[in-house]
């Protein structure tokens, strides 16, 4: 060995320093990646377990950049002591299987996320919970679903993709009579929109990684259940199974918070412009937007959503599949990409993404039939170049 390298002392390097501090603090929330948190004492360590003092113990638990994230959505919520998972499926996963258990039965709307719907039929089955699907945008049909073993209703308010408007008050009244719980995906709407606590929710349920965070570059969840003893169920159960998510991802969400009340007004302008236009257009068959008069729940979008009417528009053009193709290829500007909620526009095909794995007998059954069906995550982008991009793909069909 060389001299250099005998002077390098090893255990220099591997001790940890404490950053430099000063009178001035940043402005910025700093990003904590620490996995671990050391206690000052065992006797303080114990008090820490026993919540006699707060403090991080290891990252999966629980780390700063989760918080500082949850208790801002918590606030939108008009909620306390949410939960962000890695994954807006983790926090669905949370909700269902740290509550329910073997025997129990779920009702869900016919209309869920895909893979909502995935995980209550073919997961939650294997461990003796039983799913029933209804139509939310018919109460009756709810209750008509009920069983006395009935434990909780998992709704979306707005549906995808035909953008139906559930009768929330009708089935909250309806859990509310049979003491069943009532789980609310709020992702669509977000609560710039609706606040599903206000109106007779138990429990709250967010992809963060769509509207929230805006700009497709995380993937995290967040749930939050009225009830204190639920949602600590809730928290035990993703904590054990890992449904952690990433401080470096939770700071970019919170970035993305600081911009969404703008985000959203303005995407929301943009869709119900968008919408109208596409309604004149010659090429357009037939548009799906909540906040025009031919919508099928008009007068329950108002009654629930006021002016929120959303930045999601879904349109059929007068042609099929091969004429759907020649519009996504001639307006390469329009990412055709299964998401929603990022700044810029996106386009997506439900027949041949989201909603592939069901026959055109069941796509019927649920309002979209016509291989020719766009939905539209609108964006912010300036509307004259957004319509001009529809033309312009449209000119192609
Ligand atoms: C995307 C989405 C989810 C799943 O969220 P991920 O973050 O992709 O896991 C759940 N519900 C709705 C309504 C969604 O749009």
């Amino acid at each position: 060995m060389s001299d250099d390298r005998r002077n390098v002392r090893p255990e220099t390097l591997v001790r940890r320093m404490p950053l430099a501090e000063g009178v001035s603090r940043p402005v910025v929330t700093p990003i904590q990646p620490s996995v671990v948190y050391a206690s000052p004492s065992i006797d303080t360590l114990h008090a820490q377990y026993e919540g006699r003092e707060t403090g991080y113990t290891y990252a999966r638990e629980g780390h700063p950049n989760a918080t500082v994230l949850a208790r801002k959505i918590d606030a939108m919520e008009g909620a306390e002591g949410g939960l962000v998972t890695g994954s807006g499926m983790a926090a669905v996963t949370a909700a269902l299987m740290g509550i329910m258990g073997a025997g129990d039965h779920v009702i869900g709307g016919n209309q869920l996320y895909g893979r909502s719907l995935r995980l209550m039929h073919q997961d939650l089955a294997r461990f003796g919970i039983a799913t029933s699907v209804a139509d939310p945008t018919d109460a009756e049909a709810v209750r008509a679903a009920i069983r006395p073993e009935t434990r909780m209703i998992l709704l979306e308010v707005v549906s995808n993709p035909t953008l139906r408007v559930a009768d929330m008050e009708g089935i909250a009244a309806v859990a509310r009579e049979a003491g069943v719980l009532l789980a609310v995906d709020n992702t669509f709407t977000t609560p710039r929109a609706w606040r599903p606590f206000e109106h007779g929710a138990d429990i709250v349920i967010h992809s963060v990684t769509k509207l929230l965070a805006g700009h497709s570059d995380v993937t995290l969840g967040y749930v939050v259940a009225k009830d204190a003893g639920l949602q600590r169920a809730i928290y035990d159960f993703a904590v054990t199974t890992g449904l952690t998510p990433s401080p470096y991802e939770c700071w970019l969400a919170e970035r993305g918070l600081y911009t969404f009340p703008l985000r959203y007004d303005r995407a929301e302008a943009n869709a119900a412009a968008l919408a109208d236009v596409l309604a004149g257009h010659p090429k357009v068959k037939r548009v799906l937007y909540p906040g025009r008069d031919d919508h099928p729940d008009r007068a329950r979008a108002k009654a629930l959503l006021g002016a929120r009417t959303g930045n999601m528009v879904s349109f059929e053009i007068d042609g099929n599949e091969a004429a759907a193709n020649r519009m996504v290829a001639a307006a390469p500007q329009l990412p055709f990409a299964p998401t929603l909620g990022d700044v810029g526009t996106t386009l997506s095909h439900p027949a041949s993404s989201s909603h592939r794995a069901l026959t055109p007998d069941a796509r019927a059954d649920l309002g979209h039939e016509s291989t020719g069906s766009f939905r539209v995550s609108v964006g912010i982008e300036e509307i004259d170049l957004l319509i001009s991009d529809f033309e312009q793909g449209l000119a192609a069909v």
